[in-house]
This record gives structure tokens, sequence and C-alpha cells, in this order.
């Protein structure tokens, strides 16, 4: 019998990762043959790490904080969602050879918000919070949706206005600091910082959330973060983690990688916190 195919997740921390579990039970309800570990590897080592992660017949790679804008410069073919986002969440092995870079995070977070929790995304004024390797991979398939708007704001602003400027074309998109955020209330809030990563909240001012507002924080784990907590404290219509997301995300780079997409739900009602 052929030795499973062999994935894994890599990033910096990255203890905290499910995906091993989540890939391991797509694996058994589809019956495909793989292994999927986590390797820890420091920004330094990356490209040494993946290169003999592949080299030993490595055949697929979910890429997370914070190496998903770092990884562009080393992968030779792009899928066209991972150009536009300029973030890479999921490598593929391909036989020529080439390395290809995708990008589902985006697909899987829409996913989330419109399958499994009955929220349209169209007409709602959005705010991003962050501009890292996650905000970039959200960003065309949010404005896909058609938002009235979407504010994106950063601790550093002008990376924030520096990718508003890059999807200006496709929707109605600007950057801004936290500092000039000031209310009436968004229709969707997004906490794609890492900042709940380390237990804290970004700086956000009052009148933000209305009884309207849904508040979504990209991470997961078996608390509610900081900002999940905010966002309920101040009457937000619904305030949930990123579980959701963390699933959809990994069932599309499943189908990229096997040819089949597993069923999810069965997966997320699993997901242990
Ligand atoms: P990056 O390292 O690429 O970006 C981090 C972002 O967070 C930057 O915009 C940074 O701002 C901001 N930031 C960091 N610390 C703070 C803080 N204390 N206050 C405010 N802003 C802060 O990370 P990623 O974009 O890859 O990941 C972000 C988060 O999204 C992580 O928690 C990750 O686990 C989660 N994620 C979840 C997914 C899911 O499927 N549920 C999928 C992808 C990501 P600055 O530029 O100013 O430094």
């Amino acid at each position: 019998m052929p030795a499973p195919d062999r994935y894994a997740v890599i990033g910096h921390p990255i203890a905290h990762s499910r995906s091993p579990w989540i890939h391991a039970e797509f694996a058994r309800a589809t019956g495909q043959s793989l292994i999927y570990t986590a390797i820890d590897a420091a920004p330094e080592a990356l490209s040494d790490t993946i290169r003999a992660f592949f080299d030993g017949g490595g055949r697929g790679l979910n890429v997370t904080a914070p190496h998903k804008e770092a990884v562009l410069e080393l992968l030779p073919s792009l899928s066209e969602r991972a150009r536009i986002a300029g973030a890479v969440n999921t490598i593929a092995w391909q036989p020529s050879g080439a390395l290809l870079g995708d990008n589902t995070d985006g697909v899987g977070f829409v996913r989330d918000l419109r399958h499994n929790l009955g929220i349209e995304i169209e007409g709602r004024r959005v705010l991003l919070l962050g501009a890292g390797g996650a905000a970039r991979g959200l960003l065309a398939p949010l404005l896909a949706e058609q938002p009235l708007e979407v504010v994106i704001a950063n601790r550093g602003a002008a990376r924030a206005c520096e990718l508003a400027t890059r999807f200006a074309a496709p929707g109605p998109v600007r950057g801004t600091g936290y500092n000039e955020l000031a209310p009436p209330a968004f229709g969707l809030i997004v906490n794609a910082t890492a900042a709940s990563m380390h237990q804290l909240l970004p700086p956000l001012a009052e009148g933000l959330v209305g009884p309207g507002t849904v508040c979504y924080d990209l991470a997961y784990g078996s608390q509610d973060s900081p900002f999940v907590r905010w966002a309920r404290e101040r009457g937000a219509a619904l305030s949930c983690m990123g579980g959701g997301m963390l699933v959809e995300q990994a069932a599309e780079s499943f189908l990229l990688w096997r040819g089949m997409r597993p069923d999810t739900a069965a997966v997320l009602a699993r997901l242990s916190p």
C-alpha cells in the first residue's frame, strides 16, 4: 500500500492550530489516505522549511500567521484569487513540480457568514479591522457581496490605506487609523487582527456597534475573545468567533488538493473549542 500523502499547516506560533484535527476528520469522512501535521517555522526559516517539506514528498501546505504575504515570493505560480489578495493560505504541489499558491480564506469567510450563519453582506457598511494576510484574503470576496462600503482600520494606518487603494476598483473601500473611527454604527465588524491571539482588543471607539451590528472575530479558541465580549456587551445582533471560517477555508483547501469538497456541517458541529 502506498504511503499516505503528506500535508501540513505552517505558522509561528502554531501549537494552537485546529487544522490537523479538521483535515483528519475530512480525510476520514471522504476515505482519503493522508497525514496532516503542524509545522512551526520562524520567518527566517520559512523558505528552507517549505523547500524541505516539498522536496521530501509533501503534497500541500496551509500557511498561517505571520507568513501569508512573505510566502508569495517563494511561489512560481498563483491562483487568480491569491494574486488579487496578495496573500496565500494554501500551497499545492503540482505534477510539473511548480508549487501553486492559492487563497481560500475569503471564500471560507463568506461561506460561513452566508451559509452557516444566514447573514447577508449586501448593503451593509463593513468595518474590517487589520491589514495583514487574513484581511487581504477577505477583501475581494467581501466586496463581491456588494456591501455599501468597506472601511479598513489598522494600527499602522498607512498599511490600511495601501490596501484600500489596491482594492479600490472592485468596490467602495477606504483605509484609516483607529483614532478616526466614529459612529454611526456599522452593519458588520470583522476583526482580522492578531490582537485576540494575545487576549488584546484593538482600540475601538464607542458607538460603532448598534442593535443590527454583526461582529465576527477571525480568531478561534476555547474562550470568547476580548473583541467578542466587547461586541456582546454593546448589544451586537451577533458576536462570534471564526471556527466556522476555519472549517470552510479548510474544506476549500481540501478541494484544491484532493478534488473533492468534504461536508463541513458535521465537522463544524464537532469542532471542540
Ligand atoms: P498578520 O500577522 O498577517 O497580520 C496581523 C494584523 O493584526 C496586522 O494588521 C496588525 O496590525 C494587527 N495587529 C496585531 N496585533 C494587534 C493589536 N494588539 N491591536 C490591533 N491590531 C493588531 O496575521 P493574519 O492576518 O494572518 O491573521 C490575523 C488573525 O486572523 C489571526 O488571529 C489568525 O489566527 C486569524 N485567522 C483566522 C482564520 C480562520 O479561518 N478563522 C483564517 C486566517 C486568519 P499592524 O499592521 O499595525 O501591525
